[in-house]
This record gives C-alpha cells, structure tokens and sequence, in this order.
C-alpha cells in the first residue's frame, strides 16, 4: 500500500523514515519506490533526501520534480529560483509513480502548512493523492501539541493516518516516555518508537509489522446496493440508468472509478469554484464545532445575520427581505405564497399566476405548476396541480435584434387576466432545465412595467442564473429588471449543501403582514448555521476569484470552441451564454450512450432532451475548456449519441 510521510515539522527525520519504510517493503520482496516532489536546499548536493534512498536501493534515484536550491519553505525557494510550484504538476508527478510501482513512498517537505506557493500548502497535496498518512514526530519537549495538531487537521481533512512514527526518542528521558504514554492512549493507530541513532537497518525491523499487516480500507463503493435500493433523479428504479460511483472531487476534477472525469456541469449549476474549496472547509468546520443548528423560532445567530448583510450586498436595491429555506423548490413555493399572500391583503381577486412557457421551477407542487406543462411534469399530475396562466415562450433570443411584434401574446393574455393575476414568475434571461434557452431582457422589462401597471407582483426565478453563471451577481443586474419577489439557491453554496432563499422587497413583506397576518411559512432548518457558513464563505470566495472577468472570458472561448459545431448536420442551434455553451441536436440524446461517451473521455457532461451543454466551473483553464467543448463535438460527431 502507498503512503505519504509528513512530520508536525521540519527536521523530525522525515526521510530516514521514509528510507526505512522502504527497506521494509523491499525486505517483504515488494515493488516499492521513496519519491520527494518538492526538495528545497538542493544547493548542498550532500543534503538532497533522494541520496537516503539510494543508501537503501540504489535504483531508487529519483530527482524531485522541484529541486529547490535554498534550505528554506518550499514557496520561498521557488520564487528565488524563478520558479513557482504547481499542484497539478506534483499530483502528476506523484500519480505517474503510483500507477507504475504497487507501493510509492511519497515524502513531503516540512509539515502540513508548509506553503508550496501563495495559496496551496502541503495538506493540499496530501489530500489531492488521497494516500493513508505517516506522521513523522520528534519525541521531545512540545511532541504532543504537534503531534495532536497535525492529527487532528489530518482528520478535519478527511485523511487516514494509520501511523505515527516518535522518532528521535530518547529512553532515558521522563519527557521522552511520557510522550508516547499519553500517544498510546490518545492515538487509535500504531505508534512506533524510533531512538535517537538507530540506523534505518534498525528502524525499518521496527517498521515491519505495520507494513506487513497494514490493510488500508479500501472500502469499494457498493454499486449494487444503490441500484438495488437508492432512487436516482428522472431514472427507472426497474431499468436504472447506470450510476458512477465518485469516490471525491476535487477543483474541476471528479474521481470516479479509478478515472479522473473534467467537471462540465458543476454538479447541476451548483459548484461554480469547483469541488473542495479549503475557505469553505473551513467554514463549515468553524461552524460545526460552535453550533450546527438552532430552530430559527425565537433564535438567531451570527451566521444568518452575516449571510443577509452579505447578500443585501450584493442583491439588487430594493431587495430587503431575506426568507432562508431548504431547496430551490421551496424557494419557489415560499415565493408563489408570499404573492398569494400580499394579493389577500390587497386585491383578493388576484390568485392566479402567470408564467411563460418552456420554464422550469422545481418539483414541489405549486413549483410544478408553473413549469412547462409539457416538459414539465403536468400530464401526470395534471389533476392535482392548480391551474395557472401561461403565456407563449419568448422568441427573440439574448443579443439577437428585438421584434416588438413577439410581445404582442405577451399584452394579450395579460389584459384578458388583469384582474387574476397575482405576480407573474420566471428564469430571468436563462430558462434551464425547461430547454436551456436564452431570451431578450426586453420581454423582462416589459414584464415589470405590466405588473407595475396591473398591480401584480413580478417573481424572478434566480436559482440557476444566481451568483455570477451570467457574468453578473444576478440575471436581474444584466437584464437591468429589479423583481419584487427573488428565488435563489443552487449555486448560494457553491454546491456543498442544500440551500435557498427567498427574497422579497419592503413593501411585499409589509403588505403581507398587514391586518395583523404573519407569512404562513416555517421550515424546521430555517437558516440552518452550517448553510449559513458555507453560503457566507461561498459568496466571499466568488467575490475572491474576480469571476466577472472570468465568465467574460469563458463566454469568449465557449463561442470560440463550440463554432465547428454549427458545421455537423445534426446541429440545430448553438447559443453561448456567460458560462454555459449549449449545442441542441436534432433528436433526443441517448443519456446512457452519450454519457457513457463522455466518461470515456475523461469528461462529466450530462445532456438531456436535445441538449448536449456544459456549465464549467469558473476557474477552468482555456485548455479544460476546449476538451470539454472537443468531447460535445465529437459526440455529435461520431453520433455517440444515438
Ligand atoms: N428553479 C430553477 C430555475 C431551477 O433550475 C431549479 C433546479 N433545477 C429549481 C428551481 C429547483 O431547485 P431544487 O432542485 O434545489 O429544488
């Protein structure tokens, strides 16, 4: 089994370790190799660790990937040599090792936080590998608070440590002997002591044991039991769409099966900064050790207040009134309740709602019934579903010339119904998951200015556009329309958790509580800490990655990239959008074949109905983009989709 030896600090013995866990899996006969990414004082040839490794096997010469020339951090060696680390190189270089030999020694350099460059540490790169953990201590005066540090954040990160090495021991010392005592009762796994002089002939008999019984758990994600037992989204539970078992994610890469899958849809519009943000990490872990939960009856707290003055921030003007809730769905209902709900205190004729077709809102029923009633799900609950207005599906797309005659249905229906409608909802620009359709800002100003002029409430939908997929906060800042009402959710996480919210203005909160009537709505995990936390953490970091300029600069390269679609008969449209770059075919994909296509790939795509599209994180680089616009193109291409 592979192991990454790290140590509480610099100078614990790191490398005469490593060189005799070596010994001990080339005396059990294995095919074992010691490798040391990242080097630094590499000016002194006699101090370079990879000579310790050749003492034990002299065709253990492997040259670090980054031999640094000065004795000092990593990072701070790099920049003096003009040189700066790159994770992704040490992960590849490590990633090579490991799937040539059965056992790879990785060694780190100094400890946990050792910075390799200004924002990534060692632990980043211990998690990235993924390998059982050796802590490597100097058993001496302060061998405990090191020791209990660097395991607990090994554990915080989700990292096994099935060993902790006392190196350096001393048996005549009390400090010494106490140390490993209160280890051993502290440490579930196997501790060895190692004395101060030993050789590596010496320690490595001492390291045996564990090599040899050492048996990582390698637990296999138990695909047959989810098959068998677990309901997937939109998939028959008698003919299941196949389920890939992911085992972690990480930036833009999703590690599933023993493959590294290239994220395109950032799990349903969800990750926008990627898997496994360190700064969102943290802020859940900070949370979780103060309060997890509170019912929001009676309390509050911190994390709710720091969200809603965060989120007041950024939120069109106007938008006042924070409501948190648990999905997009609910968001949806919360807001269709807060319109009934000031229409009664207003004009209680209105109880209808008015939407277009072609959207999309959530599956809870009220969000139900102003989906599509096509696409959407209305034919099989047709009879339970409250029936609502419904106006044609705008025609003049996003950046195209606006036709003032397409608005004509749109003044037709709204007249005929004045006196019904209560607020009329919808996606702002971007309808999802009704068809990925992008539509002139016109018919959303004209929208405004019929409620407006009819007393109605108008509810943007903002649970896919929110939080920069568009290039701005909010599709209602591109299209320059404030609502009355706002939904938003997905993305409000960054894809860690469950999540939304429902924002309303002044006057609509006002409204609804006038005649001494409260808002008729109060789920238990109302502003739940933790989701509070993380959205926090999440809007911080999106405001940290200068992501306007970054979608600018993905919408260029996805127009750019997806082009030589237009040219494949098949190819209906092909329509670019901030972040997101659909191609729609002329037939229905086959989800099975074409994902099957993908992952072959070594990308995530997953396209419905007509649409094949990717939603890209927004920190992929320009080469990440075309791979993932390459493998749409020759799905089509090879008609991997039928
Ligand atoms: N509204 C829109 C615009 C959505 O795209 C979605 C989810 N695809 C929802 C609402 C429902 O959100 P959730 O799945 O979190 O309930």
């Amino acid at each position: 089994m592979s192991l990454f030896i790290t140590g509480t600090d610099t100078d614990v013995g790191k490398t005469f370790i490593t060189a005799s866990l070596l010994k001990a899996y080339l005396d059990l006969g294995k095919d074992a190799v010691a490798i040391k990414p990242v080097q630094s004082g590499c000016e002194n040839s006699d101090a370079l660790d990879t000579k310790v490794y050749k003492s034990v096997n002299p065709n253990n010469n492997f040259s670090p990937l980054y031999a640094l020339n000065l004795a000092t951090s990593p990072h701070l060696a790099a920049k003096a040599d003009g040189v700066e680390i790159e994770l992704e190189k040490c992960v590849n270089y490590c990633n090579e090792f490991l799937s040539n030999h059965k056992e790879v020694l990785v060694e780190g350099a100094g400890g946990l936080f050792v910075p390799l460059n200004d924002n990534q540490t060692m632990i980043d790169l211990i998690k990235r590998l993924d390998l059982p953990t050796v802590l490597v201590a100097s058993n001496k005066l302060g061998a405990i608070n090191h020791t209990i540090l660097s395991l607990k954040t090994l554990k915080n990160y989700g990292i096994k440590t099935p060993l902790l090495v006392l190196n350096l021991s001393d048996e005549k010392s009390e400090i010494s002997r106490s140390n490993i005592e209160y280890l051993r009762l502290n440490f579930k796994g196997e501790i060895v002591v190692i004395n101060s002089g030993e050789s590596i002939d010496s320690a490595s008999k001492k390291l045996l044991n564990f090599v040899k019984n050492f048996k990582p758990n390698t637990q296999k994600i138990d695909l047959e039991f989810d098959k068998n037992h677990l309901f997937h989204p939109y998939t028959s539970s008698i003919s299941p769409l196949k389920s890939y078992g992911v085992k972690s994610a990480n930036g833009s890469y999703i590690e599933v099966e023993g493959k590294t899958l290239l994220d395109g849809m950032c799990s349903w519009w969800c990750a926008y900064g990627g898997y496994n943000i360190p700064s969102i990490n943290s802020s859940i872990i900070k949370q979780i050790n103060s309060l997890s939960h509170i019912m929001f009856g009676g309390f509050t707290h911190a994390p709710a207040i720091n969200l809603g003055k965060k989120l007041l921030e950024i939120l069109p003007k106007g938008m006042d009134k924070i409501f948190y809730c648990d999905s997009g769905s609910v968001s949806v209902e919360v807001a269709l309740k807060m319109a009934i709900q000031y229409q009664q205190n207003k004009d209680p004729n209105k109880n209808k709602i008015l939407t277009i077709l072609g959207g999309y809102h959530g599956d809870t029923f009220g969000a139900m019934g102003v989906c599509d009633p096509t696409t959407g799900m209305h034919s099989m609950f047709g009879g339970i579903l409250s029936k609502q207005i419904f106006a044609p599906k705008p025609k003049c797309k996003f950046g195209e010339i606006f036709d003032e005659k397409t608005l004509k249905p749109y003044e037709e229906i709204i007249s005929k119904n004045s006196d019904k409608i209560a607020a009329i909802i919808v996606e702002p620009l971007v309808q999802g998951a009704g068809g990925m359709w992008f539509y002139h800002e016109n018919y959303l100003k004209f929208l405004r200015k019929k409620c407006d002029e009819i007393g109605a409430l108008l509810i943007f939908d903002e649970v896919a556009t929110g939080f920069g997929r568009l290039g701005e906060y909010f599709a209602s800042s591109v299209a320059g329309v404030t609502p009355d009402i706002m939904c938003i959710g997905k993305a409000l996480t960054a894809g860690y958790m469950s999540f939304a919210a429902t924002i309303c203005t002044k006057d609509v909160a006002d409204t609804i509580c006038q005649n001494k009537r409260v808002f008729m709505h109060g789920p238990t995990f109302m502003a739940n800490p933790l989701a509070c936390s993380v959205a926090l953490a999440s809007i911080e970091y999106l405001q940290s990655i200068n992501f306007k300029n970054r979608v600018k600069d993905i919408e260029k390269e996805l127009k750019f990239e997806l082009e030589k679609c237009k040219k494949l008969p098949e190819v209906v449209d092909v329509r670019v959008f901030g972040a997101i770059g659909v191609v729609e075919i002329d037939s229905e994909v086959n989800v099975e074949k074409i994902q099957e296509f993908f992952v072959e790939n070594g990308v995530w795509i997953r396209p419905f109905g007509k649409n094949i599209y990717t939603m890209p994180q927004f920190n992929v680089t320009k080469d990440e983009l075309k791979k993932l616009c390459d493998a749409i193109y020759e799905s089509i291409k090879t008609r991997s989709y039928k």
